[in-house]
């Protein structure tokens, strides 16, 4: 789950990380209160759960509260990566003397949290990491003992210097592991980490992803999800307890299991196609389920074929077999659909198919290779 700018921002105040005072408005006339409050220039930042803000105009200086109207103004309602922006953050405009970057990730390779950090900041570090990889730092933490004060200190000096910034920087690493923690968290940045003028350390951006895994039992953290910032696909998949990842390919792929859903999206990028989706529909699939899926898949205009490929175990063949006549009863469906299902009540299932003018495979590889080509020929 991912947290808006303002709501990562509290948590890194609440640990005691300097991070400016704002506020959120979703009109221009309450971020013209909000600037007048301030006093002074301000910056206006779109919040969406979008990397790259800056880039995308999302994030605007302005000198006073009329500027900061008509910026707001400009900002509310644009699209950033496809995400509308409802609400900006208004903050006191920092004077900024460096910018780099610190985060924490969860690291497979380690099995630990790491923190990276690079005196290149402001840009995107996936931009760092690929040309220029040398400048990234990073040290494992370990979950007994936490981020150890000698080495945030050690972090801190290949971002500063001199002794007190680095003190200043290391001590916000440390609160930052805190957070990381405490939030269970997959990923928390601070990108800028900025140095004032005067000398003191600043965070100006937050970005916190929680792992869904750590929310049933942190209610405090799973009350700040914001559907309406969420792509209207993913919040309806996930309501209706489907897992569901939008990709950018043609071919829209139903299946039960994540370990098949990933082993179907391999088949079709062997046979040169691509998938539009992740898409696990689950364990015991009611009919219900299958029309929601097939709901999401058709509500992409990418996509140019369907596959449904089904291995019933736990799933009844017949129940998904039920849900896609049902499905297609209500939805029109203007694109061609493959089936492939195998397993528990497999001829069942075929016969409601056939009985609804639908045909049915139980090979794998050749139900793939007929989605793949069927949604070549309709490009
Ligand atoms: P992102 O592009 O989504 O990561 O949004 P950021 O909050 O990181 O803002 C992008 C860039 O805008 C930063 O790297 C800064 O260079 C600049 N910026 C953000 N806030 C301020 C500010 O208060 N003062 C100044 N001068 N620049 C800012
Ligand atoms: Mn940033």
């Amino acid at each position: 789950m991912n947290l808006h700018e303002f709501q990562a921002r509290a948590l890194l105040q609440g640990a005691g990380i300097p991070v400016p005072d704002a506020d959120v408005a979703s009109t221009p006339d309450e971020a013209a209160r909000i600037a007048q409050r301030i006093g002074g220039p301000v910056v206006v930042k779109a919040q969406v759960h979008a990397g790259g803000r800056g880039k995308a105009g999302g994030v605007r200086l302005a000198k006073d509260a009329a500027e900061a109207r008509e910026r707001a103004g400009q900002i509310i309602g644009m699209t950033i990566k496809g995400l509308r922006v409802n609400q900006v953050l208004v903050a006191p405009a920092a004077e900024i003397a460096s910018e780099s970057y610190v985060g924490i990730i969860v690291d497979r390779a380690s099995q630990r949290a790491v923190l990276m950090v690079s005196p290149a900041g402001g840009v995107d570090i996936e931009e760092v990491a690929a040309t220029t990889p040398e400048k990234i730092f990073r040290v494992a933490i370990d979950p007994r003992y936490g981020l150890l004060p000698h080495q945030a200190m050690a972090m801190a000096f290949r971002l500063y210097r001199g002794v007190e910034p680095a003190r200043q920087a290391a001590t916000i690493m440390r609160q930052l592991y805190d957070v990381f923690w405490r939030a269970g968290a997959s990923l928390v940045e601070i990108n800028p980490l900025i140095t004032t003028p005067g000398g003191q350390v600043v965070a100006l951006d937050a970005k916190l992803v929680v792992d869904d895994n750590e929310l049933e039992r942190r209610p405090e953290i799973a009350a700040l999800r914001d559907t309406t910032a969420e792509a209207p696909a993913e919040v309806q998949a996930r309501e209706a307890g489907l897992s569901y990842i939008k990709l950018d390919g043609r071919v829209g792929c139903c299946v039960n299991g994540a370990g098949l859903a990933m082993a179907t999206m391999d088949l079709v990028k062997y046979y040169g196609g691509e998938p539009a989706n992740f898409l696990d529909i689950g364990g015991s699939s009611n009919p219900q389920k299958v029309v929601t899926a097939l709901q999401i898949i058709t509500a992409d205009p990418n996509v140019k074929s369907i596959l449904f490929n089904i291995f019933g175990g736990i799933t009844r063949c017949d129940d998904v077999a039920n849900g896609i006549v049902t499905a297609t009863g209500q939805l029109a469906l203007d694109r061609p659909l493959v089936i492939r299902l195998t397993g528990t009540n497999e001829e069942l299932a075929v016969k409601i198919l056939e009985d609804a003018g639908f045909s049915a495979l139980t090979d794998m590889d050749d139900a793939v290779r007929r989605a793949v080509e069927l949604a070549r020929e309709a490009a």
